[in-house]
């Protein structure tokens, strides 16, 4: 079938007149013969099985019948008319009622004539009945090539209401199949179709929408879910490999003086694996002369630090710039002093550029900017000011990037005559298979190793009526030096009750832990930032022992002292706050624990969340589990990613399709980058037509 046929406006289909075609294009995106074609069933109708009405239990969903009709009535109720057919077999009898197209119905149905009948049943005094059956004559049943396996298609109310039923899509789509003569051509290649034993399109398009059995219909999923999957990897792996071979990059070949005598000198600790393992990455795709963009992934702790330091250093070997942008001033600030420190034997200027930094810095930093004389900036959003100009910067790293727009982002690139490279670093994990979906065009580096001696974090819940014994624990490792947190959820569309909780526990731990033995801080969103600092400053420094707070400690805090985090009404957080939260204690060398408070009402997820955090602290684990409870649509980065817009396939469920595609994919395209062979001329139809009428291109970049 030629792919004319299938670009043929809907609107010539036998069956469908200006109206339908209107209503076909509005409601379901249907405009040509490709698109019905590819409007999936969202669920089937097991029709393989027939009921007698003497086996019906109250808990059939739908079940079908063979039988006749053999007397008609219509019954006057007060509230209208109703019409009632007497439906018998060897076994039985049932009502089948209308309420309405009465007359068409009275008209239409023959009596004592076999038919098929399907739908739900009710039961009410001790008989069956079946409102508005979906009826046909046995022999018309037998000759229909609608399979027995009956599809239901995605429908609106719209569509209901303009008489577009299932039935009537399902007709449409027995035209289309006759039109065509199931005459579809190939869309991959015959390798793939023989090593997964995958079924051919036609075949899998027949039978995804005219099942003879559950075992075709799984095939023909299979095929689909393969198919639709595996082009996305293409396109993804394809725009990668270009953005290789066009974006030419600045090529860091040297490896000198500074990273050299930081490496043997000044390394305050031994990598990990794992550190070592991103470095070498890193360093290959630098030296390369394709633009670095690379995404590395590693739980709070895992040590990404001195993984961008030394990134850093190599740029800064190899002549070039660098900068480091974080999403928040606390979290520049502790950059900067971080990075000052380890380099500090090292012939390196580092300067740090916010909001806050004073005029005659700002401007001193600009100079030294643009003479060179400065290598490493870093800072926040100021960093994106048209002022800010580099004389050449080389790296350009993000901290964080789930809080940086796409755009913002492309601001920093184009600071200079070519792109920079570009690493971004998140604490926040991606489970893989999303990452390979949203991410997939990106190189993908993961630090999942903790450096050694870390403490796991003992976690446990408590409900709320154990409080007492919660304080008793408190005070004790308070006894012991250490430092507590107390979270409070505050959640923006209940932001006065949250305070008031906030409030409430703040004056219920100041009468529990008094003065002068206690000290009690407390920071929150609605107080001014000098008086948050001064207080957040207060614990820092230990002169407090309890840090009362919300959600504002989420990122950014380093207390090494704090080995306690209570999370009150932990039940109301997402699991990867959660996670966040608790990778604020654990930092030194203490053991470590999290509280999470809770009343005694939970939900499934909630519980499903807290038995997660008591039983894991890897940061991936968790996250896959926070993907199968909450969907990819609320996942960071999924909105523009075009995952949520698969026909047929899903993102959780069919993960291990997706790695199979990924992999497939990859293999097609290092093989024949351009897929030109014979071999491979209907996977390039196909993704040519494809980039050319769902580029999903635009989605992603
Ligand atoms: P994150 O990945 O959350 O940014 P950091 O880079 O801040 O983590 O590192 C967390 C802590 O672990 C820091 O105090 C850092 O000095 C320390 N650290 C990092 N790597 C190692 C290592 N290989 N061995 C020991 N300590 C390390
Ligand atoms: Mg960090």
């Amino acid at each position: 079938m030629n792919a004319n046929f299938l670009q043929t406006p809907i609107d010539y289909l036998k069956g469908v007149g200006p109206n339908r075609a209107d209503l076909l294009k509005k409601e379901l995106g249907i405009h040509t013969f490709q698109d019905l074609l590819n409007l999936f069933p969202n669920r089937y109708l097991d029709r393989t099985q027939y009921y007698k009405i003497a086996q019906l239990q109250q808990t059939n969903a739908e079940v079908q019948i063979v039988g006749k009709i053999t007397h008609i009535k219509t019954v006057e109720q007060k509230r209208g008319k109703r019409l009632v057919a007497t439906f018998i077999d060897e076994t039985g009898s049932i009502d089948l009622v209308w309420f309405r197209g009465q007359k068409w119905i009275r008209e239409n149905l023959k009596l004592n004539e076999p038919y098929v009948i399907f739908g739900k049943t009710n039961y009410f005094n001790n008989s069956f009945s079946m409102p508005h059956p979906e009826m046909e004559l046995l022999d018309a049943h037998e000759k229909s090539i609608r399979s027995a396996m009956q599809p239901v298609y995605p429908s609106t109310e719209k569509l209901g209401n303009s008489g577009i039923t299932n039935r009537v899509i399902n007709g449409l789509m027995q035209q289309l199949f006759l039109e065509s003569k199931n005459n579809f051509a190939e869309t991959l290649s015959k390798p793939l179709l023989e090593q997964l034993k995958l079924a051919s399109k036609k075949e899998a398009l027949f039978n995804i929408h005219f099942p003879k059995s559950q075992a075709h219909l799984a095939r023909a999923q299979y095929r689909l879910k393969f198919e639709e999957l595996f082009y996305i990897q293409l396109q993804l792996i394809r725009k990668n490999l270009i953005h290789k071979s066009k974006i030419k990059g600045y090529t860091f070949d040297k490896i000198g003086e500074n990273f050299n005598t930081f490496f043997s000198e000044h390394l305050p600790f031994d990598l990990t694996e794992a550190q070592k393992r991103v470095i070498k990455e890193i360093r290959n795709d630098l030296g390369s002369n394709a633009q670095m963009n690379r995404l590395l992934q590693g739980d709070v702790g895992s040590g990404k630090t001195i993984v961008a330091l030394m990134s850093m250093l190599i740029a800064i070997d190899n002549g070039f710039q660098a900068c480091l942008m974080a999403p928040t001033e606390i979290l520049s600030v502790q950059h900067y002093t971080g990075l000052v420190e380890l380099c500090k034997k090292l012939n390196t200027s580092i300067e740090i550029l916010t909001g806050s930094t004073k005029t005659s810095k700002r401007r001193e930093i600009h100079e030294n900017l643009e003479n060179g004389e400065l290598d490493i900036l870093i800072g926040t959003h100021a960093l994106l000011e048209d002022k800010v100009k580099f004389k050449n910067l080389g790296l350009a790293i993000v901290d964080e990037q789930h809080r940086f727009g796409v755009e913002q982002r492309s601001k920093l690139w184009h600071k200079n005559e070519y792109p920079p490279h570009v690493l971004v670093m998140t604490a926040t994990p991606i489970p893989r298979t999303l990452a390979m979906s949203v991410y997939g065009d990106l190189d993908i580096s993961i630090i999942d190793e903790l450096p050694p001696g870390r403490k796991d974090i003992k976690t446990v819940h408590r409900f709320d009526a154990n409080r007492l014994k919660v304080f008793r624990f408190i005070k004790d490792e308070i006894l012991k030096g250490r430092q507590v947190y107390i979270v409070y959820p505050l959640i923006q569309e209940s932001e006065t009750m949250d305070y008031k909780d906030l409030m409430d526990g703040y004056e219920s731990i100041v009468r529990e832990f008094t003065m002068p033995k206690y000290q009690v801080s407390i920071v929150h969103g609605q107080m001014k930032s000098a008086d948050k600092e001064y207080e957040m400053n207060r614990f820092v420094k230990g002169e407090t022992q309890i840090m009362v707070a919300t959600t504002v400690i989420e990122v950014g805090v380093n207390v090494p002292n704090a080995s306690v985090m209570i999370i009150e009404s932990a039940e109301r957080f997402g699991l990867s706050q959660l996670h966040q939260l608790r990778g604020r204690v654990g930092r030194g060398a203490e053991q470590s624990y999290c509280i999470l408070m809770t009343s005694h009402k939970l939900s499934t997820d909630a519980k499903t969340r807290l038995e997660t955090m008591v039983r894991t602290s890897d940061g991936f684990e968790i996250a896959e589990v926070d993907l199968k409870l909450r969907g990819p649509g609320d996942m960071m980065g999924t909105q523009q990613s075009g995952v949520l817009n698969l026909r047929i396939a899903d993102i959780i469920k069919d993960s291990e399709i997706l790695k199979i595609a990924r992999s497939y994919a990859m293999q097609t395209l290092k093989a024949d980058p351009n897929l030109s062979s014979e071999e491979n001329s209907a996977i390039k139809n196909t993704y040519s037509q494809l980039v050319k009428y769902r580029n999903i291109w635009n989605y992603i970049s």
